[in-house]
């Protein structure tokens, strides 16, 4: 039977600024992120998210589509509109993101009408994945119902994936923050950590946040340094696995989503988990060899069942 594969979040509309003023349109979104390397990767996968339905919802969608990514659990809200984002560039290159996503359609995926629907299809798929950023669109009563439906994934075999993206503006204060994400790491089943997020959010305590998971749950550390390692614990192992050069880091966007997307990819082909990190940076590494989140199909390493080392 096909793996399925559920990725929670939200998708928004992006705008670069070009010189002139005028703004080139492209859309954007970490779990999206995650789900289209799923795809490409031969990796049976659902985006869940609300969109509104107006014409950039729909073409959304159908770019969506186009990569593979199924868009049944797709919810339409009448009347209501994606998020959206200007990248704007100053004269030494810096970027700067300016946000209109307080009333984006993706925040009320587990409210209203239809919630009830999403939470049971959820509650079907083999592994849902959902990052730090996801918990922050939903408020509180959002994340409960998120809670009870990975306990109701839990319940039926699947499993639950959670990716510490931190963000925090998407936060009204630090303590929502720390609270969410600590009840996402004792709910997941694997957790990708970046230790730059850890301590942000918790200070020189972040690692420990995470590591007194090690033995219960499947956990990949990433750090920093160039180039980076990770730290993977699983079932009793604990090792690190460096990523190999990269000869030039055009753009790090989507590093870390392309990342979990190839190491969930070998896992679920079966390959043991630090052969799984191992993907991950091979396919991470091409990702920051190419400006923008989304690489050419033509520049994608070879699916994971297909590899060796
Ligand atoms: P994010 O901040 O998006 O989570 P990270 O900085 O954690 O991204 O990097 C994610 C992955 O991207 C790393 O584990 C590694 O595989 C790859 N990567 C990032 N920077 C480099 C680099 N300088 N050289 C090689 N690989 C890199």
């Amino acid at each position: 039977m096909t793996t399925r594969v559920a990725c929670i979040g939200e998708c928004m509309m992006e705008l670069s600024e070009r010189p002139d003023g005028s703004l080139l349109r492209g859309y954007g979104g970490d779990t999206l992120n995650t789900a289209l390397y799923l795809a490409r990767l031969g990796v049976a996968v659902d985006y869940v998210t609300a969109l509104g339905d107006d014409p950039w919802s729909e073409e959304m969608r159908a770019a969506w589509a186009a990569e593979g990514i199924g868009t049944d659990r797709v919810r339409r809200l009448p009347g209501r509109m994606p998020g959206l984002y200007i990248i704007r560039t100053d004269g030494s290159g810096e970027r700067s993101f300016h946000y209109w996503r307080d009333s984006a359609a993706a925040r009320d995926l587990f409210s209203g009408p239809g919630a009830a629907e999403t939470r049971a299809a959820l509650a079907g798929y083999d592994l849902v994945y959902a990052s730090g950023i996801s918990l922050s669109l939903y408020g509180e009563d959002g994340r409960a119902a998120l809670a009870e439906t990975f306990r109701a994934v839990q319940a039926k075999g699947g499993r639950v994936a959670f990716d510490t993206n931190y963000r925090p503006r998407g936060w009204p204060d630090k303590i929502k923050a720390q609270e969410a994400f600590r009840a996402a790491m004792a709910a997941a089943d694997l957790i990708f950590a970046s230790t730059e997020d850890l301590e942000w959010l918790y200070g020189p305590e972040g690692e420990a946040e995470v590591l007194r998971h090690r033995g219960r749950c499947e956990i990949v550390l990433k750090g920093s340094g160039s180039p980076p390692a990770v730290r993977v614990l699983a079932g009793g192992d604990d090792v690190r696995v460096t990523a190999s050069p990269v000869a030039s880091v055009v753009d790090t966007t989507a590093a870390g989503d392309s990342f979990a997307a190839a190491y969930m990819a070998a896992r679920l082909a079966g390959q043991p988990p630090a052969e799984a990190a191992r993907h991950g940076h091979r396919l991470a590494g091409a990702v920051i060899g190419h400006r923008g989140a989304v690489i050419p199909r033509a520049a994608m390493p070879a699916l994971p069942s297909h590899q060796d080392d």
